[in-house]
């Protein structure tokens, strides 16, 4: 669903992405994972166009994304960036903000985007709070809204950079079985994370970035297990099978 070609980018004449080649499957949960530095960020952000790249392309359903235009790419592909200011505006308001690709000038919101943003509160549990500040939530609550804008942005494809990060382990399975959700209304899901655990879990299909290039990728166990991943983070990881799946730790 989401192809990227041979992707290069540099920050200041400085290449941190040496070539990338990735297949993103539709209906799946895809997850990067790689050390601090690796070029997760870079990468998720250039998809989104945040940064440019030097070449190399990102292709949804076969379409270049460099052939969109902003308005366009916001209506294929949604972004929840990793931890933020927090904005001064209610949860309504912010979620109403997943609707700007479809108004036209002057931004006036019809009966359907109202329609679409209380759908969106509703599926993630937090209707009743609309009219709160998102200053006055728990940072889970809040990581909810920001998926519940991408929701009602209404998207192929959600990008999401350490979506977990700062929740509790309850919130982050709670976030994390959403997505599953997502995936199988048949969203293509993208997500940095860096809990190994919840990659095994949670990823259909895993992709492992070290130092600016793609080492290995495919099914959560063979990458975890992979000769690529002791490399990129210099440790090893055991397996165990329980009635509940497959579970890892690190070998020491
Ligand atoms: P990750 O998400 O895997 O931690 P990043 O994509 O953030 O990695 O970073 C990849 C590389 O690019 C790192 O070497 C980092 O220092 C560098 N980098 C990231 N952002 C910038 C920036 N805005 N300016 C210059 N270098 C950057």
């Amino acid at each position: 669903m989401v192809d990227i070609r041979d992707l290069h980018v540099s920050y200041e004449g400085e290449e941190v992405l040496h070539g990338i080649d990735a297949h993103f499957p539709k209906g799946k949960i895809s997850v990067v994972i790689g050390p601090n530095g690796s070029g997760k960020s870079t990468t998720i952000k250039a998809m989104m166009r945040l940064i440019e790249s030097d070449s190399g392309s990102v292709e949804i359903g076969g379409e270049p994304v460099s052939g969109l235009s902003q308005t366009e790419l916001a209506r294929r592909m949604a972004y929840i960036p990793q931890g933020r200011n927090i904005p001064d505006i209610t949860v309504n308001r912010m979620v109403m903000h997943g609707r700007f690709p479809y108004l036209s000038y002057p931004r006036r919101y019809r009966p359907e985007d109202r329609e679409m943003v209380g759908k969106a509160l509703e599926w993630v549990g937090l209707i009743e709070l609309s009219h709160k500040k998102m200053s006055q939530l728990s940072g889970g609550q809040r990581q909810k809204v920001y998926l519940a804008m991408a929701l009602a942005q209404d998207t192929e494809v959600i990008l999401m950079d350490e979506p977990t990060t700062y929740l509790d382990i309850k919130n982050q399975f709670e976030l994390l079985d959403r997505a599953r959700l997502l995936a199988e209304e048949g969203k293509t899901i993208i997500m940095i994370l860096h809990d190994l655990e919840s990659v095994l879990r949670y990823a259909d299909h895993v992709v492992l970035m070290d130092a600016g290039k793609l080492t290995a990728s495919g099914p959560a166990r063979e990458v975890l297990g992979s000769e690529a991943l002791k490399k990129a983070f210099g440790i090893e990881l055991s397996f165990i099978e329980t009635e509940d799946g497959v579970h890892c730790f690190v070998k020491r």
